[in-house]
């Protein structure tokens, strides 16, 4: 059977993975080898001239990898993936790839910290320029395109701040000027979000999130179904090393089996968790795509076939109050990150984003006493009352 004829549910659990033709495994073997022997140096001679695709050395290719790439490219309705050892690691191997001396970048303002720096301070000094907008503004992202703009690269919802972007009228202002439209679609994973199919060229993953799911591992993912792009991607991967190691590949693959079964759970938590925050006395304001009171409620729902279970708020009194929460949770972890099993909560203003300083924050939107809540898979009424005792501490 076809997975791309199969609904998400199961192609989760079976995509890009078949019983093991050594032994039958059912699960895909962890091929934990640098290196794969040749039967003669002809078949080692036609390996490295390409005329055989069979297995050399893992930083080039690797089976169980492999399993993970087929897996998630088809989730996101892809031709082709390549695993990462990290999420960082899939954007730097973007950005090596497609910038260069003399080319210029429109990325969404509050991307994921270190995506920014990447941009901002290391690629800089190899002549790439770089515009930041407030990507929800689909003007800001035309008005900030040059002539040398070969790139747009957007993150949506946003970090911290829950904000959209358009992706198919990103697509449109990229491939009018000539340039390429990547997404980040770490925040949303293919359960709610194929920004492929909304106009992309390339998506991509820190699967340390929610593909993976279970806080234990880091990696990342790239998904294209442009031939030449993969080509181009892989041969720098190839040489700059950001290769996935297999046995981190193996444990993803297992995470991924149940993404359907954790995003429901978690979306359904979250949806409830923000309605009620909501009506909380000692909550200023909730940001949740699924809440009407979202500025962007619409698209969210044209875009995305679920709001997610990423929840930012503010709580009465800046700084001090969200610490306060912070200090008082006990079922849910204080800790950075998201979408794993468990529920995680953090507070921007004197973490994640602190080191912006208060001027930046302000001007991305990261209030003093916002707090971002990844909601996991716990029964709901513990996750209420763990909440709602801590605010009762403000
Ligand atoms: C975590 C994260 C990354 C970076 O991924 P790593 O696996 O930590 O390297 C990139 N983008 C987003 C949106 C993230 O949340």
């Amino acid at each position: 059977m076809k997975h791309a004829e199969v609904k998400f549910d199961t192609a989760c659990i079976h995509a890009g993975q078949a019983p093991d033709k050594l032994f039958g495994g059912v699960s895909v073997p962890i091929y934990q080898s640098s290196t794969f022997a040749f039967e003669d140096a002809d078949q080692g001679a036609a390996r490295f001239s390409g005329k055989d695709d069979g297995y050399k050395y893992t930083r080039i290719g690797n089976p169980t990898n492999a399993a993970l790439e087929r897996c998630v490219a088809e989730l996101e309705g892809g031709k082709f993936g390549l695993a990462t050892a990290t999420g960082m690691s899939a954007i730097s191997t973007v950005f090596m790839t497609f910038l260069g001396a003399g080319k210029h970048v429109v990325s969404t303002g509050s991307v994921y910290g270190p995506t920014r720096t990447i941009l901002e301070k290391e690629l800089t000094r190899f002549g790439v320029e770089s515009t930041f907008v407030d990507s929800s503004d689909a003007n800001s992202v035309k008005n900030a395109i040059k002539k040398n703009t070969v790139m747009v690269y957007v993150e949506t919802p946003a970090n911290p701040t829950l904000s959209i972007t358009d992706i198919a009228a990103c697509a449109k202002i990229a491939h009018d000027a000539g340039a390429i439209l990547v997404v980040d679609n770490t925040f949303c994973s293919p359960m709610l979000q194929k920004p492929l199919q909304l106009g992309a060229d390339i998506v991509l993953h820190s699967m340390t999130k929610f593909l993976n799911g279970h806080s234990d591992v880091v990696a990342g993912m790239l998904v294209t179904s442009n031939q030449e792009m993969m080509k181009n991607m892989h041969r720098v991967i190839c040489q700059m090393g950001g290769t996935i190691d297999p046995h981190q590949a193996w444990l993803v693959l297992r995470g991924v089996k149940t993404l359907a079964l954790r995003v429901k759970v978690a979306q359904e938590n979250a949806m409830k968790l923000a309605e009620e925050l909501e009506k909380h006395p000692k909550i200023e304001w909730v940001k949740y795509p699924g809440l009407r009171s979202h500025p962007q409620y619409e698209l969210a729902r044209k875009q995305m076939s679920g709001p997610g279970a990423m929840i930012s708020f503010e709580v009465k009194g800046g700084v001090k109050a969200g610490k306060t929460v912070m200090d008082s949770v006990g079922l849910s972890t204080l800790a950075v990150s998201l979408g794993g099993i468990e529920s995680l909560i953090q507070h921007p203003a004197s973490m994640t984003h602190a080191s912006m300083g208060p001027a930046a924050r302000a001007e991305a939107g990261i209030t003093d006493g916002l707090v971002r809540f990844s909601v996991g898979c716990e029964d709901y009424e513990d996750i209420k009352k763990d909440l709602w005792q801590a605010l009762d501490k403000i």
